[in-house]
């Protein structure tokens, strides 16, 4: 997989993806990401990318000239299918796993990040795929959503994870929150570890998991049992 981030802040990402999990997928050739510097397509001599609102308002949008040409000289680089254009944006689809999960499948993303008061209309209207939202909650700009969605998409790319189990049962697989997690020691400060766990009988663990993991989803997060419900029934 392929992923190129616009932003006017490059060097935002490079603490992000020069550690942990993130560094070692590109160290293993599973996923290849470039940061370009948006003002490298600025045609003003001081390198501006935004500029007023039509029509008046306070704030300032972005440009749509820079980013057009941003995008057009990545795709005229990396050839072949798969691509999909995204643009981190509050006024897009929520993020979640399923999204995550549709987004691994692509060969190549291009990520753009807006800032000021976001970007020209015509940047959403004829060049992107689809724009995405972390939350429901407005950030000064796209550099942190584009971090959470590279992390969420290349931690599914498969040996990426050192174990691939751990992808099988977590949060969000088959609508459930995943269970409670013990590791050493067993009993810390008189707080102990429950007993079925250290019973090594798998079948019992299981079904303690399984317990566990529909219960905490039904005190938690009821919306996403009623989600599988709805599913089953069309
Ligand atoms: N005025 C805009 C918000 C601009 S925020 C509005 O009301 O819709 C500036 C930039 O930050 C956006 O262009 C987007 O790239 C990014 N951003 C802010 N909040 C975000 C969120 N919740 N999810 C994804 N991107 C976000």
């Amino acid at each position: 997989m392929r992923i190129d981030i616009i932003t006017i802040f490059p060097k935002m990402f490079e603490p992000v993806l020069n550690e942990s999990i993130i560094k070692r997928a590109q160290n293993k050739g599973k996923v290849k990401i470039y940061v370009h510097n948006l003002r490298d397509w600025s045609f003003d001599k001081h390198k501006k990318v935004d500029d007023r609102t039509f029509g008046g308002g306070s704030g300032m949008v972005m440009r749509p000239e820079p980013i057009f040409e941003a995008v057009e000289y990545i795709k005229s680089r990396v050839k072949g299918k798969g691509l999909r254009v995204i643009l981190l944006s509050p006024q897009g689809e929520r993020l979640n796993q399923k999204i995550a999960k549709r987004l691994v499948k692509y060969k190549h993303l291009i990520l753009i990040c807006g800032h000021y008061e976001g970007v020209d209309e015509r940047v959403r209207k004829y060049l992107v795929d689809e724009e995405i939202s972390i939350g429901d909650y407005v950030l000064t700009g796209g550099e942190l959503p584009a971090m959470v969605l590279v992390d969420s998409v290349i931690r599914l790319i498969p040996g990426v994870l050192g174990d691939k189990n751990s992808l099988n049962f977590e949060s969000f697989e088959g609508n459930l929150l995943e269970y409670p997690q013990y590791t050493r020691p067993a009993d810390f400060r008189d707080m102990r570890v429950p007993e079925v766990l250290l019973s090594g009988d798998h079948n019992k663990i299981g079904a303690w998991r399984k317990e566990q993991a529909l219960r905490r989803t039904k005190q938690r997060r009821p919306d996403l049992l009623q989600c599988k419900t709805n599913r089953r029934e069309k």
